[in-house]
């Protein structure tokens, strides 16, 4: 991931060392280069524009400085804006005063919820929660086993239909879900839904009725970075469906070319708070968007 964006921003911004001045024509060139390599990288035309619009502004405006050059300076602007499109901050998870705190997934098939489910668990519990994993993804056969199963694996509780009681109401289950964890007292309660191959109306209406039902601190958008543009416009779907409160960006440690990871707060709006990036439930992390934008400037 983000390997040749990374080989490509290194080169231009290499091209700028060992000046003394940078003139406007300079300016222009690097923010041109930049340009190609984030849309090579597939990030989303709109978010490149604004980047670097931002970047050739606070380049041609910047202060001469003693303690750096100006090629110095273009690095440490590109890496601000970097981390500005990335979310600037790392944003927590925001919890209920009163527990339990709801937390539910939302996301395409094959995004990775499932084993994202697990792997939050798993690192609440290392936090010193009691997380309870709810199995309201009732459309594809095998999900239920498939969260009892990572549920085992991170060791957390997890509650799911009755089996034979037919395909069940998933609204429902997600209410009996929080009525569980405040009988048994867990402190926080992660609701996995549904997923379709494709954005349809039927899985987004069914993730609405959960979070009109139970009130989520926090709707989490789940999507694979491998994806690419499509990642952008399902994450506009869902945010126009379902609504969500945050990101996580699955899929890190594959080979694509990062755009979406570069993309998604930016369209949205909204954080990205953890990244995934391995099929164990260790491969799991807080986001941390001066790392990555690091990692991408390598
Ligand atoms: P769901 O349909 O959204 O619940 O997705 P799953 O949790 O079932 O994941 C779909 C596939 O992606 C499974 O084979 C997972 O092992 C795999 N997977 C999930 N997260 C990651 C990740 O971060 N990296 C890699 N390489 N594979 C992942």
């Amino acid at each position: 991931m983000f390997n040749t964006l990374s080989d490509r921003l290194t080169s231009v911004l290499q091209n700028l060392r060992g000046k003394g001045r940078l003139s406007e024509a300079d300016i222009d060139a690097t923010a041109r280069e930049i340009r190609v390599a984030l849309l090579e990288a597939d990030v989303a035309l709109p978010v490149v524009r604004t980047f670097i619009a931002k970047v050739k502004e606070r380049a041609k405006g910047a202060e001469v400085s003693q303690a750096l050059n100006p090629a110095q300076q273009v690095v440490k602007i590109v890496n601000e804006e970097l981390v500005g499109i990335l979310g600037g901050e790392t944003r927590r998870l925001n919890l209920a005063k009163n527990p339990p705190s709801v937390i539910m997934l939302a996301g395409l098939q094959g995004a990775g919820k499932t084993t994202l489910a697990g792997k939050l668990a798993k690192w609440l519990k290392g936090q010193g929660h009691t997380p309870i994993l709810v199995a309201c993804d009732l459309q594809r056969p095998n999900a239920v086993t498939q969260l009892q199963v990572v549920g085992q694996r991170a060791g957390v509780p997890v509650f799911a239909p009755e089996p034979g009681n037919g395909v069940g109401d998933p609204v429902d289950v997600a209410r009996k879900g929080i009525e569980e964890a405040r009988r048994a007292q867990h402190d926080i309660v992660v609701v996995d839904t549904a997923g379709r191959l494709g954005v349809d109306e039927e899985m987004m209406r069914q993730a609405a009725d959960i979070r009109a039902a139970v009130q989520p601190d926090e709707v989490l958008f789940v999507v694979d970075a491998m994806i690419g543009q499509d990642a952008v416009n399902t994450a506009t779907a869902f945010a126009e469906g379902v609504g969500f409160t945050g990101v996580v960006l699955t899929k890190l440690d594959g080979d694509a070319r990062g755009g979406a990871a570069l993309s998604v707060r930016e369209v949205t709006g909204q954080p990205i708070l953890f990244a995934s990036n391995g099929e164990k439930l260790e491969d799991f992390d807080v986001f941390h968007p001066d790392r990555m934008a690091s990692r991408i400037l390598g």
